[in-house]
């Protein structure tokens, strides 16, 4: 065989994924590709290590995915809202699941007074998790600790501020629904925990 580029790798790969899944299942895609009613919504860190399918076993179609850096909710951010609306008023999911996990660079970058250009100003929202919780934050011995503790907390903030969207809010109102998690997940050995 000749030597291959990484990406071509990714569209020989998909080719060979996709004949395994008909395989297995002759349906699937058609399936698919017919009908999306996925139960969950998932709020995650762009991190190429916590991918939402993988490490929840799931499979296409099941969780309907947004991920930016440090799994922010920023009221104001049209991509979120967007995602957050359709998911909520059309797609009707049940459960809303923001997943921070431990190690996350985007908040080891806010945790410092470094510059690093454009990205500063969305690390800002995570400055404002600190601000709120510093003196227990504070309180905590090391970096690596301070670090894992804000990976917890800004899970936490980034639950409060869905729920004070009014897309949340209306479907709470009208429906009872979605139930609203926090988890966070560790890189060390692939456990999600739920915290909220
Ligand atoms: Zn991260």
């Amino acid at each position: 065989l000749p030597p291959m580029n990484s990406f071509e790798r990714l569209l020989e790969d998909n080719k060979a994924w996709a004949a395994a899944q008909v395989k297995e299942d002759p349906d699937f895609f058609s399936r698919l590709e017919n009908l999306q009613t996925p139960e969950f919504l998932w709020i995650g860190c762009s991190d190429s290590r916590v991918p939402a399918n993988e490490i929840t076993n799931t499979k296409p179609g099941e969780i309907f995915v947004h991920r930016n850096v440090a799994n922010l909710v920023v009221n104001g951010d049209i991509n979120l809202l967007s995602v957050l609306q359709y998911s909520v008023e059309v797609l009707k999911v049940k459960h809303i699941i923001v997943v921070g996990h431990y190690g996350c660079g985007g908040i080891q970058a806010a945790m410092t007074n470094k510059s690093f250009g454009v990205l500063n100003n969305w690390l800002r929202n995570i400055k404002d998790v600190y601000r709120l919780h510093q003196a227990e934050v504070d309180a905590l011995p090391t970096v690596e600790e301070k670090n894992s503790r804000m990976t917890e907390l800004n899970v936490y903030e980034q639950v409060l501020n869905l729920a004070k969207t009014g897309i949340v809010q209306s479907a709470w109102k009208n429906e009872q629904r979605p139930y609203l998690h926090g988890w966070v997940y560790s890189l060390k050995n692939g456990i999600l925990k739920s915290i909220l």
